[in-house]
């Protein structure tokens, strides 16, 4: 179901605010790695919006490396999410962790993010398939192409076929970069699937002055479309904080952007 020949034409997943992904468009989300409280994704939402982005991410369940790390708001990020989307005219995306988030996140989210440790975890993957909701599946940390395909069919063999994917960098032998962003990834599943692929430059490469880069890069390959983190106060983020862009630096690389592309 994921292959190229079963919609050759591609896959088009429609929001509300005529915002669609897979169509003419390059569609920007951007927002903190997460929802630290009301002031803060407030600022971060109009900052985006202004720049151009159609979307405001922000996790309020967090996949952390350390369990003592900040684990995310919860549900009180998500009603934020939704507030200020909402009063901002932005589509609101999040992660989503296991099943039982699934009927806390609906009323809240516009689609879901399945994070890359999460992309074989095949009962959250079925489950999602079941759902009537766009889903963004992001790239394991070391998972093969064929692997990220072999995801995406479980949710579309639930029936749910407004999916996306994304990269967002591998696991490499190069220590430089936080993961290694693979660009040619992006062109790879054009040619083999039709649905859309997204790049996500802030985890493909971790480090705040390489993002635009690699998120012109991203979209120089015919990405549909950017997931980057945005934060008011990088230095004083929760989390990602030195892979999240400062607006200006944002506002900044969508002018670039569309120096490549009409459709950003
Ligand atoms: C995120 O988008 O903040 C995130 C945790 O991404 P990933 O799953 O790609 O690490
Ligand atoms: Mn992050």
């Amino acid at each position: 179901l994921a292959g190229r020949g079963f919609r050759p034409e591609g896959t088009v997943v429609r929001f509300k605010n005529g915002v669609s992904v897979g169509g003419n468009e390059v569609v920007v989300m951007a927002g903190p790695c997460s929802v630290e409280g009301r002031e803060q994704i407030a600022l971060a939402a109009a900052q985006v919006k202004a720049a151009g982005a159609k979307f405001l991410r922000g996790g309020a369940f967090k996949p952390r490396s350390s369990p003592y790390s900040f684990q995310g708001m919860g549900l009180e990020g998500l009603k934020l999410l939704r507030d200020v989307g909402d009063a901002s005219g932005l589509l609101i995306i999040s992660e989503v962790m296991e099943i039982s988030q699934i009927e806390l996140m609906l009323p809240y989210v516009d689609c879901f993010q399945v994070g890359a440790r999460n992309m074989q975890n095949f009962n959250l993957l079925r489950e999602l398939g079941l759902v009537r909701k766009p889903v963004l599946l992001k790239r394991g940390i070391a998972a093969t192409i064929e692997e990220v395909l072999l995801s995406a069919e479980y949710i579309l063999s639930g029936g749910n076929y407004d999916l996306m994917l994304c990269e967002r960098g591998i696991r490499t032998f190069e220590t430089y970069t936080r993961n290694t962003m693979d660009i040619s990834a992006i062109p790879v599943i054009k040619k083999l699937s039709h649905l859309p692929i997204l790049g996500d430059p802030s985890h493909g490469v971790g480090l705040r002055d390489k993002v635009p880069a690699m998120a012109r890069a991203a979209v120089a390959a015919g990405a549909d479309g950017l997931l980057i983190e945005v934060h008011p106060n990088p230095d004083k983020a929760f989390s990602d904080g030195a892979q999240s862009l400062f607006p200006e630096q944002f506002e900044e690389l969508m002018a670039s952007l569309r120096l490549i592309s009409s459709a950003v």
